[in-house]
């Protein structure tokens, strides 16, 4: 057994430890530049559970103590969309490529494009997609709150979609 002192001096290295693998960068002694390579971060598939068609989601960073937001590249196929949900810390969308769409509970879908910056605020309830017959791809730049950056809800059914 360790003696107290001692055990404690490990685990705040071990802590320490799991912020730099986490790819933080923290102050002083010990910060180094980092290079994610391109083709280092596996692309997934969008749960079904979660989206309507095929959805790619490609992680860009993760969140980290100093910077607290992960980054992430999805592209829809033409008429695959999140299901509704809301984001505890909020999230911003730009848009990269193709034609999407975004809706907020209660009010019309809105059109975004390349160059388009979407805020969604944090409780919001709202979706994100492909327009119906155009892939689009964005960057989410997601907030985290007690370790969590959302929260989903039900499916956006193709009566919701098609009314705008
Ligand atoms: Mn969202």
């Amino acid at each position: 057994m360790c003696p107290r002192p001692l055990k404690a001096a490990l685990y705040v290295a071990a802590l320490q430890s799991m912020a730099a693998s986490a790819a933080d960068t923290a102050p002083g002694a010990g910060a180094a530049q980092q290079i994610a390579r391109a083709g280092s971060q596996a692309s997934a598939v969008g749960p079904a559970e979660y989206f309507t068609g095929r959805v790619r989601v490609d992680p860009v960073w993760p969140a980290t103590e100093t910077i607290n937001t992960s980054g992430g590249m999805v592209t829809f196929e033409p008429g695959a969309r999140s299901a509704w949900h809301t984001h505890p810390a909020g999230q911003r969308l730009v848009v990269m490529s193709g034609v999407g769409m975004t809706q907020e509970w209660g009010k019309p879908a809105q059109e975004i494009r390349p160059g388009d910056v979407v805020w969604c605020p944090p409780g919001v309830k709202h979706w994100h997609g492909a327009a119906p017959n155009t892939a689009m791809s964005h960057l989410a730049v997601t907030g985290t709150l007690n370790g969590k950056n959302v929260e989903w809800m039900e499916k956006v059914s193709d009566e919701q979609y098609q009314q705008k």
